[in-house]
């Protein structure tokens, strides 16, 4: 017997909003209660496990169906979704924010004293990215509005624009929150935003420049406490952590992590630092900036305005007795001459560099100016990284490839597993991405014999290639292949994420 009214429920009178609204519609479903850690869902069909199953996944919680009348239940989640006046986007609101205190230049996402429309669109954006896992927000002025966008798992994904006439006190909202020069729309400007959500403290990186339509304004979120350390998160291959692991034990030396922006560096030299660092090890950091802080360790920002370089920063923790230090980036010729010659001198020297692949990291250091005889004796390896889109679990099925297909990831049907690839065509739970969360990929090469003798002779990338992959080092496309192989990316991504070698 279908229920008739859900209003009952607890969920419906405090108006909980467990899910995305588009997902409730389009499932028609609705969770009402819960009681030891069982979910409660309003369901048409409480046969229909589908969609349980879903929830399930989403909420982490077990379900347990009520079917209700269909009346009862759009009623129910037009009451719960209800925004308090028609233009506010829809978004849910599951973190818990309120009866947080202001703290000094901190502001709760949802402050109840200031109840105007642009401030809540902002706090209702803002929830729902860091509810998504966004690492960055875009808002864009067009001729015709107001674009918004995220960043999730590395692709921008458009999400509802708010309406354009509330263009200019969105884009104010944020220079407010970002204690920027409101009155200046000339300029780029930038700033930070400090956020309590609940337990969480979340801080933007907020960025604005004048383009042709307004302002343009983007938000870099870091969620400290979506930060996890260590190499079990880093996705790393069992014989590629070994390699690693042995490299961070030496002594003394330089190990470079190398990618394009977002590849993850930071995370795995995170990892490796905190790996390190024990009392009885001096662990110093020059980055810009430091994005997170860790325990035990000494972290220092550059600040080019005083000027604070890299080079500057890095002489001076020469000074401190460090035995690890981790350069941020190596940018420019001087910085990479003390980062050898600490690592010279009995320092073990973590860095990145921008580069695609690892023997071009080497190469680039011998372009600013490093002798390849002293980068011979200081180098130790070098870890080649890409963070891919992993199928989304949910959705994942089975196919055959075709020639065409293992030809470009450079695989032989023998290698197949039950001659099947996976992908993900896409579901509500992925937001029909077909991926749900990112893993790293990685070339792992460590500095032989063999690329010491090709350094010598000829400090040319291509080359290194060559000599890398006769010794039976994997290239990141390789590496790519096999996880395909596993199932845990699809094709299309490992040939957007890799190239050909
Ligand atoms: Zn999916």
């Amino acid at each position: 017997m279908a229920i008739n009214d859900l209003s009952q429920f607890s969920f419906v009178q405090e108006r909980v909003r467990l899910l995305p609204y588009a997902f409730v519609k389009q499932k028609q479903v609705l969770p009402v209660a819960e009681s030891n850690g069982m979910l409660l869902l309003a369901t048409l069909r409480e046969d229909d496990i589908e969609v349980l199953e879903e929830v399930r996944y989403v909420t982490g919680k077990e379900i347990q169906g009520i079917a209700v009348s269909k009346a009862a239940l759009d009623q129910a989640i037009a009451h719960c979704y209800q925004p308090k006046e028609n233009k506010a986007p829809e978004v849910s609101t599951t973190i818990p924010f309120a009866e947080q205190k202001n703290r000094e230049g901190e502001y709760d996402l949802l402050d109840p004293q200031d109840d105007a429309l642009s401030v809540r669109m902002v706090n209702a954006i803002l929830l729902e990215a860091i509810q998504q896992k966004a690492s960055d927000v875009h808002f864009e002025p067009f001729e015709h509005g107001l674009s918004v966008r995220y960043r999730i798992d590395g692709v921008l994904q458009k999400r509802d624009a708010p309406p354009r006439e509330y263009q200019a006190q969105i884009i104010s909202r944020i220079k407010v929150l970002a204690r920027l020069d409101v009155a200046e729309h000339r300029l780029p400007q930038d700033g930070r935003i400090k956020l309590r959500v609940g337990e969480k403290e979340i801080d933007f990186r907020v960025s604005t420049i004048p383009v042709v339509y307004g302002e343009r304004v983007t938000l870099r979120i870091l969620d400290k406490t979506d930060l996890q350390l260590g190499f079990e998160q880093l996705g790393m291959q069992k014989n590629q952590e070994r390699t690693f692991v042995s490299w961070l034990k030496c002594s003394e030396g330089m190990i470079l992590v190398t990618g394009p922006t977002g590849s993850g560096k930071t995370t795995t030299l995170y990892s490796a630092l905190s790996s390190i660092a024990n009392s009885a090890t001096n662990v110093m950091t020059i980055e810009d900036p430091v994005e997170y802080k860790l325990q035990n360790i000494a972290q220092m920002g550059v600040q080019p305005k005083i000027p604070l370089t890299f080079a500057i920063g890095l002489r001076a923790i020469l000074r401190q007795d460090p035995d690890v230090i981790m350069i941020g980036e190596i940018r420019d010729r001087e910085t990479a001459e003390i980062a050898i010659q600490a690592a010279l001198t009995g320092h073990l020297v973590l860095s990145t560099l921008h580069t695609n692949d690892a023997a071009s990291a080497i190469v680039r250091l011998v372009d600013m100016g490093i002798e390849p005889y002293l980068l011979s004796s200081t180098l130790i390896g070098v870890v080649a990284q890409r963070l891919v889109r992993k199928n989304c679990p949910h959705c994942k099925a089975s196919y055959s490839p075709s020639d065409q297909e293992l030809k470009e990831l450079g695989l032989d049907r023998s290698a197949l597993i039950d001659g099947v690839l996976y992908r993900s065509p896409g579901c509500a739970i992925c937001f029909h991405t077909g991926y749900k969360g990112r893993s790293g990929i990685y070339e792992i090469m460590p500095f032989v014999q063999e690329l010491k003798q090709q350094l010598l002779k000829s400090p040319d990338a291509w080359e290194m290639e060559k000599v890398a992959r006769s010794c039976g080092i994997p290239s990141l496309r390789e590496e790519g292949a096999a996880f395909v192989l596993q199932g845990g990316t699809s094709t299309s991504e490992i040939l957007r994420m890799t190239r050909k070698i």
